[in-house]
């Protein structure tokens, strides 16, 4: 079977089936999320290319959960991430795997270590350890414990396992090179002492596996071929392949980086995002702002959408910023044909149609949706009271504005033309209600509708309409934004949520939470979770204007 290979990993891939590496051409992936957060938009372009890649070679992708760090690791993160996983469509191959199920392997083969004198127990603090490293100028300094016989270092290590020893006292450290031009391979640290109690094994270990020492042997023990991680570990490819020389696998996983996705106004560090839920600078991992899955599919955006933005942006070698518009596009993409359009006045003012019967209700038909006429029409009431959005009308119009302002004629989008007659002010000058008369003659689908107007308005009925609390979203942190030196925190746009009093076409009743629309005008909105029975919430996806050229 000759196969196609769309990016770099695929190739690496095709060439490990054509050469036989693994048996059978089997390809086994692996996602691996630390369970310290949500997932992030970062991590949709990690689970689209693991998963991905199990699916096209007709493999299979494991979960993983990097448990390895108890102090900041929580259940309710391993169980947002697996519902986050099975939104986007993808089913990881059973069971779910905990790098911590390895704990009593991870130790043995330590102890395998030791024996080949292939690694140490340390007595410097951290810091010491730290200190003594060196630079890319200057080797590192061979610590005084380097040369501990096995025996006294295996008798140590069980030590330390045991609980003899207070957190930091001692470390364990592979016996690599402390000249090595790689600064990882500077005896980096395998295990160090840490009481704290762990999501999955309680107090069970005092000591914990670092990632570069539990991670390649996760891989082994569960026959991963490809392990897929982003550029920031090719640094450390060297001390992953020591680590699966020494254990002596016979078809060893292969680790290949790809480019962090990153998109402008969105911040892809689980602990960043952290800290603005703690700080309350929003409201919850899954507000609608947010760049986490949650905040991402609660906002309204689709799977399908988010998978055509992988496709787009493909899958590079070199970091890049890709445009917050490129992901607009594919939502926008993704809806236009598939949701019906309503009429809401995000920002209602009254009309009055002053030569309509006061009342008289009468209904006119208007398509679902344009793009595709197999979705029919409905009838929307029509009468003498309405509302428009308040930025449809000026008193004193600019030039080239062509939406209401007295004495000028405008269409109401599948009714009548109507001509602005009088504006009603308040007390304190603010627009009370704007008066209009209706030409009669020109409904929409009669031979009169074809007299032609500049604009044509969306509208409401006031008498029957529903409503609806809108939330339209700004960014979170600037399209521009550019290193200042100030801390992110500082950044964020704390007034990046409108609330508006909207009215909607009574249409909208029969729908539900997590259905979609296109709200006439104003662009793409879901209704949320919020809702309750007699009071309705909507958020903006996205706007109609597309900023994002080709
Ligand atoms: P964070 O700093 O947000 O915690 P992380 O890399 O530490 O990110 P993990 O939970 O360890 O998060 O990530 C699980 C997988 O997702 C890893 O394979 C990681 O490389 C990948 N990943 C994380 N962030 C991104 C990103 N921005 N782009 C692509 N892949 C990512
Ligand atoms: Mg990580
Ligand atoms: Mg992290």
């Amino acid at each position: 079977e000759k196969r196609e290979s769309s990016n770099f990993i695929e190739a690496e891939i095709n060439k490990d089936i054509e050469n036989n590496v693994y048996e059978g051409g089997r390809v086994l992936t692996r996602f691996p999320p630390e369970p310290n957060g949500y997932l992030h938009i970062g991590h949709v372009k990690s689970i689209f290319l693991n998963f991905g890649l199990g699916k096209k070679y007709h493999g299979a992708t494991n979960v993983r959960f990097d448990d390895t760090n108890p102090v900041k690791e929580d259940e309710e993160y391993v169980n947002s991430i697996l519902n986050d996983i099975r939104w986007l469509g993808f089913q990881w191959k059973e069971p779910v795997h905990y790098a911590s199920d390895y704990f009593p392997e991870l130790y043995e083969f330590a102890c395998k270590l030791i024996r080949m004198g292939l690694a140490y127990v340390d007595d410097q603090s951290s810091e010491e350890i730290h200190n003594t490293r060196g630079d890319l100028e200057h080797p590192g300094t061979e610590s005084p414990w380097r040369n501990r016989f096995v025996e006294e270092n295996l008798k140590l290590f069980q030590e330390m396992r045991d609980g003899k020893y207070k957190d930091g006292e001692k470390c364990l450290r592979a016996k690599i090179d402390m000249a090595s031009p790689n600064m990882v391979m500077r005896d980096p640290v395998l295990y160090r002492i840490l009481r704290a109690t762990h999501h999955r094994t309680g107090d069970t270990w005092y000591i914990y596996p670092l990632y570069d020492f539990a991670h390649p042997l996760s891989d082994a023990l569960e026959n991963i071929t490809h392990s897929i991680c982003t550029l920031e570990f090719e640094e450390r490819r060297p001390l992953y392949n020591w680590c699966l020389q020494a254990y002596d696998g016979k078809e060893k996983p292969r680790q290949i980086e790809f480019a962090r996705l990153n998109v402008t106004t969105m911040i892809t560090s689980k602990r960043k995002l952290r800290k603005m839920v703690e700080a309350k600078l929003v409201n919850g991992w899954d507000d609608p702002r947010m760049p986490t899955i949650s905040g991402i599919r609660r906002r309204g955006y689709t799977p399908e959408s988010l998978k055509k933005f992988c496709d787009l942006i493909g899958v590079a070698k070199a970091d890049s910023v890709v445009d917050i518009s490129l992901l607009e596009y594919c939502i926008r993409e993704d809806l236009k044909a598939k949701v019906p359009r309503i009429m809401t006045v995000i920002d209602p003012v009254k009309v009055v149609l002053t030569n309509y019967d006061e009342n008289k209700i009468e209904y006119v038909d208007i398509e679902n949706n344009p793009e595709d006429p197999s979705m029919g029409s409905r009838k929307v009431p029509f009468g003498r009271n309405l509302y428009i959005e308040a930025e449809d009308f000026m008193e004193t119009p600019i030039k080239k504005f062509f939406r209401m302002s007295p004495g000028k004629e405008v269409r109401l989008k599948g009714a009548y033309i109507v001509k602005c007659t009088d504006v009603v002010k308040n007390d304190d000058g603010s627009i009370k209600e704007i008066h209009c008369t209706v030409d009669f003659d020109t409904r929409s689908g009669t031979p009169g509708a074809d007299r032609k107007v500049k604009g044509t308005l969306h509208w409401v009925c006031a008498d029957t309409a529903v409503d609806v609390e809108t939330r339209l979203y700004d960014y979170l942190i600037s399209p521009d934004d550019h290193d200042d030196g100030r801390d992110f925190m500082e950044k964020v746009n704390t007034h990046s949520l409108t609330v508006m009093k909207s009215k909607a076409e009574p249409e909208i009743s029969k729908y539900h939470v997590g259905d979609r629309f296109q709200f006439l005008r104003k662009g793409y909105f879901i209704i949320d979770q919020d809702t309750t029975e007699d009071h309705m919430v909507c958020n903006r996806i996205v706007g109609l204007r597309d900023t994002w050229s080709k």
